[in-house]
């Protein structure tokens, strides 16, 4: 789960990472009020899941509570768009905060390197906007410091690897604090990225956070269940919040071949299937075992809310799961929605008769197999 800047600022702040005080304003009133109660310049923040805001307009430094106000009026609502994601995102919610008198901009963050099944420190006296840019063209500028498991993080780690990316001297020992706690961040959180872009020296030599992005591990939520009720303000879509909300797992593509099945793999296959068939799936979503037919109602709701979707494929493979559970959900939605396109369904395992019997006479298209179900479905959808 991707955490906006606002409630990574929050959780770094909890660890004690100097973070610069700052509220979250919705209307362009607050954002005024907000503004008011911070002394001197102040930089206005859009909040959302992307990266390359500054680039893409989405932020702005003023003293004037006036001319705040006014960047809100014009940002709120809008959908801002970046190299990173061209789709872009609407904004919602701007963070007003103290902004930071940045003398250098730097680049700290801890992620895992799957390749070495080790956690790794990223380090950069590059920081700032065009990071994405250094690691193309100058690489060597980013400094890698490997975790040890056993071990943890050392701080003469930190300050051989700040010595090696040529931070100032000035600088080590708070930005070995920092790095320490970003770690920790990192540990603690079930973290899958910390990362501090920029991390700014100021003009007297504070290390401040300016910016944060945190994305917590989604398997390891239940551990932290302070952020699971923010899973849906952090969806990039409404749809994937609304999925959020009723615990399914759904991810929303480009295609337009509606997908539902039980299992993740089933769900890939599935999604391969429709594409080897010539068509495009418009999400993956996984019903997950022993669905009721309660959840499979609400899944093919979710589906359907994308006005893309001119097709349905549904591909059951029972196991714990019951075909019969899954028609009975199934006829249930089709009643109460208003279905008007071609629904394929494949229903294979535990109680599978009973299940394509339920379905006899009902407006889903039975297939045997799932290579014939995606042909089937591409076909009608085209
Ligand atoms: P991003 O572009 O989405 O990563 O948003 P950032 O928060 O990193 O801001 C982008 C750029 O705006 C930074 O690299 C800074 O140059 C500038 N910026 C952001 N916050 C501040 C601030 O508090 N003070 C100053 N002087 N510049 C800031
Ligand atoms: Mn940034």
């Amino acid at each position: 789960m991707k955490l906006h800047e606002y409630q990574s600022r929050d959780l770094l702040a909890r660890f004690g990472v100097p973070v610069p005080g700052g509220r979250v304003a919705v209307t362009p009133e607050e954002a005024r009020a907000a503004a008011e109660s911070i002394p001197g310049l102040k930089v206005v923040k859009a909040q959302v899941l992307m990266g390359g805001r500054g680039k893409a307009g989405g932020i702005k430094l003023s003293e004037s509570a006036e001319e705040i106000e006014a960047f809100a009026r014009e940002i709120i609502g809008k959908r801002l768009v970046s190299v990173q994601n061209p789709k872009g995102l609407v904004v919602g919610k701007l963070l007003v905060a103290q902004a930071v008198d940045i003398a250098e901009e730097y680049y700290a963050a801890v992620l895992t390197d799957r390749d070495r099944q080790q956690n790794v420190v990223m380090l950069s006296i590059r920081g700032g906007m065009d990071i994405e840019q250094v690691a193309e063209e100058d690489p060597d500028a980013i400094v890698k410091i490997y975790i040890d498991p056993a071990w943890g993080l050392r701080p003469f780690e930190v300050r051989q690897g700040l010595r090696r990316a040529g931070f100032p001297t000035e600088v080590h020992a708070r930005m070995t604090d920092l790095v320490l706690k970003l770690a920790k961040v990192f540990v603690e959180m079930d973290a899958e990225l910390v990362e501090i872009n920029p991390v700014a020296r100021t003009p007297d030599g504070q290390i401040v956070a300016a910016d944060a992005k945190v994305v917590l591990d989604d398997n390891a939520l239940y551990r932290h269940p302070e952020f699971q009720s923010a899973a849906d303000d952090s969806a990039e879509d409404d749809i994937e919040a609304e999925a959020a909300r009723r615990g399914i797992a759904y991810v929303r593509l480009d295609g337009n071949v509606g997908i539902i099945g039980n299992g993740a793999g089933l769900v890939m296959c599935s999604m391969d299937e429709v594409k080897a068939a010539g068509g495009a799936p418009a999400n993956f979503l996984d019903i997950g075992g022993g669905a009721q037919a309660e959840k499979v109602k609400n899944s093919v709701e979710l589906v359907l809310m994308a006005p893309e979707v001119k097709g349905l494929l549904i591909n059951i493979f029972g196991g714990i799961t019951r075909c019969d559970e899954v028609a009975r959900g199934l006829l249930a939605a089709f009643e109460q929605l208003d279905v008007d396109i071609p629904v394929v369904a494949r229903i294979e395992g535990t109680a599978a008769e009973e299940g394509r019997k339920i379905l006899e006479g009902s407006r889903i298209v039975p297939a045997s197999g799932m290579q014939e179900a995606a042909q089937k479905i591409v076909a009608l959808t085209r």
